[in-house]
């Protein structure tokens, strides 16, 4: 057996987390490395889907709204904010990650009057850009793209907010998000922190940052579902200042009095938009009970052993057909970006070969590990047959 494959055997040997392979419904004969895209689902919740449907929608019909449908998206955000440290009654799961970003800019933006500018993390995920590009607009500020190393210290007295996403969603580097809110803070400033490559994959802890907002995806390393709901957070003391733009009935007071005039609720129900998406909601709430049996602190110590053995497996298989551009200290996230010019062809191979990675152009290969459900011994296999596909192209 070579070095590598001991490796990954004894590491399998010591995985407290091996039996969680058994929750997931993944056909035979796939690896599948897409978590910071779509994470697979979970063999229970299909039943559980059902039950919603024949159950609660079929028999308790419109009841269901006041047995646990209206309160869901706070309910679900509570058990989002065990993960990422955030306190009971701060997040709202519904919208879209897209939406957040969007309500986040211009709510800070409005919170900080007088502010000229929003500065974004250039590396970020385009939405964020398109969106705080729109928001900068509405609100009069300009927009400034910094690299992300580089917020810090450009923050200044005339910074209304600042928008990073904690890990870079090409390379993989985290981002230090506490020395961004540190600096911001420092300066009057808000920050907006993306987690969407991070929730479920890297211990975040929304409190000791201290950030004023965070949002972020639910399908992927969570594996809530296609387009489950998302997560907004917002630092409970920020309530009567944040100022979104998206004022919709459900965030309202009394939302069912039907008032003319709007008026938020107390808590953090306002930042709640419109009627909740309760099938795709209920079905990450139910992918989310595989974390009452495992830690994130569990899921990221095997995620860089994970991808540990498989950037070292790849430097020693390929030579220097492939870079790895992902770093390989703690500053990484979940999964392995690789640069080579033939990406595109050699991702259709491994597909073929029952591989799931993806890319984005031109050159970027991201393998996206789901700890939860993929052992060393498929990480090793994924590098083994990549080597394979290069020497014969
Ligand atoms: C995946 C991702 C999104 C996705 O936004 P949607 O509104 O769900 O399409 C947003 N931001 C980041 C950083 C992401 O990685």
């Amino acid at each position: 057996m070579s070095e590598l494959a001991a490796r990954a055997a004894a590491l399998d040997e010591q995985d407290a987390l091996a039996g969680l392979r058994g929750w997931f419904d993944i056909p035979d004969g796939t690896i599948y490395l897409e978590a910071n895209s779509l994470g697979p689902p979970q063999q229970h919740i299909a039943e559980r889907l059902a039950d919603v449907v024949r159950q609660q929608w079929g028999q308790r019909l419109i009841r269901s709204w006041d047995e646990g449908w209206w309160s869901a998206p706070e309910r679900v955000g509570d058990r989002i904010g065990r993960l990422i440290g955030a306190p009971p009654g701060s997040i709202v799961v519904g919208e879209s990650t897209s939406v957040w970003s969007f309500n986040a800019a211009v709510g800070a933006a409005r919170a900080n009057p007088g502010r000229t500018e929003l500065l974004v993390d250039a590396g970020s995920f385009p939405t964020g850009r398109y969106l705080a590009t729109s928001a900068a607009r509405l609100t009069g500020c300009t927009l400034r793209l910094l690299p992300a190393e580089e917020l810090a210290g450009a923050v200044s007295s005339q910074t209304a907010a600042v928008l990073v996403d904690h890990s870079d969603f090409r390379t993989a580097r985290l981002r230090d998000v506490d020395a961004v809110v540190r600096a911001a803070h420092g300066a009057g400033a808000w920050v907006i922190a993306d987690l969407s490559h991070t929730a479920g994959a890297v211990p975040v802890d929304v409190t000791a940052w201290d950030v004023d907002v965070a949002v972020g995806a639910t399908y992927k390393y969570l594996s809530g579902g296609p387009g489950s709901p998302a997560f907004c957070y917002l630092r409970p003391d920020r309530l009567g200042v944040f100022d979104p733009p998206l004022t919709g009935w459900n965030g309202h007071h009394e939302p069912f009095a039907m008032a003319d005039d709007y008026r938020p609720a107390d808590g953090v129900g306002r930042l709640r938009v419109g009627t909740p998406a309760i099938l795709s909601l209920l079905g990450l709430d139910a992918a989310l009970d595989i974390w009452d049996d495992v830690t994130v602190a569990q899921a990221r110590a095997k995620s860089l052993s994970l991808t540990g053995l498989f950037a070292d497996a790849v430097d020693q298989l390929t030579g220097d057909r492939v870079e790895v551009l992902t770093p390989r200290g703690k500053d990484r996230g979940g999964h392995v970006a690789l640069s080579c010019p033939e990406a595109t062809a050699v991702l259709q191979r491994l597909t073929e070969l029952g591989i799931y990675a993806d890319g984005r152009p031109p050159n970027l290969m991201r393998f996206g590990f789901g700890p939860l459900w993929t052992s060393h011994r498929d990480a090793l296999h994924v590098a083994t047959t990549l080597a394979a596909v290069l020497s014969s192209s």
